[in-house]
């Protein structure tokens, strides 16, 4: 048997949105990311949402609106995808990672008080797996020191934590659409913010910096001027096509996932060497990660064995602070952040995907029991 990671839900309704969005001769961004960007702010319950290229680019335009940059510092964590910090980076501010909660992955509330110094302009956390990060605590802290607030909520979609959703507590939060993301157009993002100003600046910044983007100009003889320096992530009508079918059937995968995900909970947990992340009550997870933890010099041999079973797995993820030009640029080795390192040496996340089969998850538990014993 072969169990993919990953399989994507697109299917006739997605292919023939695509073949209609050629027919029109206006492929960039117009009316059909519009369309897109007012289903989002409705799912998300947040005032403005703004299509772009990806997360990254999502995190970098909100960072860059709120004109943070050389000198400036944000404190985020090593618990992550890359993109987190290299966003940080490319705005030329620094990156002040802090550790992780044990039992979540997600950053610690009483670390990032202790990271605050006189150049902290912003703190950036991270939904990792699908579990809110205590959003209310860091919104509180924020106000306090006058901080601004962007969640990096690629794994969060659908997140809920004390009743609060992605989005509701921050000034921006920021979405992915890659290939393996909950709703996807191979790859695409959004930011959502609720202030207006912020809004507008992004969305000038989104085309360049340019005051009136192609759509604005189309079909008129007017020329555009530059006003700010700007970046270059405007989101397609070709990829927002792909994305509309898929906004009504957000919660049917999700409860699909979460599905999956409590087979597993139910098959694994009690087992000798294998850890699970325990259940969070208030919180409604975007089950987007299941991982497994295990002891750490078997880690990669089980990966091994899984794989020749022809079960794929991943490792979301190694502890940021280890990979090599993080190490040249910021020197913070192993042992720097033990607890985010801790879940980096361990993780293994198995299959996970909506349209899963009950003998395929049936089989990884089996195959994954198999390799341990
Ligand atoms: C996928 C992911 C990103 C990057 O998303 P892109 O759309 O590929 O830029 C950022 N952060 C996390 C936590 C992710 O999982």
């Amino acid at each position: 048997m072969h169990v993919d990671f990953f399989k994507h839900s697109l299917g006739s309704e997605e292919k023939q949105a695509v073949a209609l969005s050629l027919n029109d001769p206006f492929l960039t961004t117009g009316k059909t990311v519009e369309r897109f960007e007012n289903l989002f702010s409705d799912y998300i319950g947040c005032s403005f949402s703004l299509g772009v290229t990806s997360c990254t680019h999502a995190m970098e335009l909100a960072l860059r609106a709120l004109e943070i940059g050389p000198g400036d510092e944000v404190i985020t964590t090593p618990q992550t995808f890359v993109a987190t910090t290299l966003a940080v980076l490319a705005v030329g501010a620094t990156p002040v990672w802090v550790d992780v909660e044990t039992t979540t992955g997600n950053i610690d509330i009483a670390n990032v008080e202790k990271a605050i110094t006189k150049c902290t302009k912003a703190i950036l956390p991270v939904h990792l797996y699908g579990n809110m990060c205590d959003i209310r605590s860091i919104s509180k802290l924020a106000k306090k020191y006058n901080l601004m607030v962007i969640e990096d909520a690629a794994h969060a979609l659908e997140s809920k934590r004390d009743g609060i959703c992605v989005g509701e507590l921050s000034d921006c939060a920021c979405f992915s659409f890659y290939t393996t993301k909950s709703i996807t157009c191979g790859e695409g993002g959004a930011v959502t913010t609720n202030n207006q100003e912020l809004y507008k600046k992004m969305k000038i910044l989104r085309s360049h910096g340019i005051d009136r983007d192609a759509f604005t100009r189309y079909g008129t003889t007017s020329s555009f001027d530059l006003s700010h320096v700007g970046m270059k992530c405007n989101m397609s009508n070709i990829q927002a096509a792909i994305l509309i079918p898929q906004m009504k059937k957000i919660e049917e995968n999700r409860d699909r996932r979460e599905n999956v995900c409590s087979i597993y909970r139910k098959n694994l947990s009690g087992l000798k060497n294998v850890g699970l992340f325990p259940e969070l009550s208030n919180n409604k997870s975007g089950c987007h990660l299941f991982p497994i933890f295990v002891l750490p010099h078997k880690r990669d041999l089980i990966r091994k064995k899984l794989k020749e079973a022809g079960i794929e797995t991943a490792v979301n993820y190694r502890s940021i602070n280890t990979l090599s030009v993080f190490l040249n640029l910021f020197n913070k080795g192993e042992g720097t952040y033990p607890k985010s390192e801790k879940i980096g040496d361990r993780c293994i996340s198995l299959p996970l995907y909506p349209s899963m089969e009950k003998d395929k998850i049936d089989y990884v538990c089996e195959k994954l029991i198999e390799v341990l014993s």
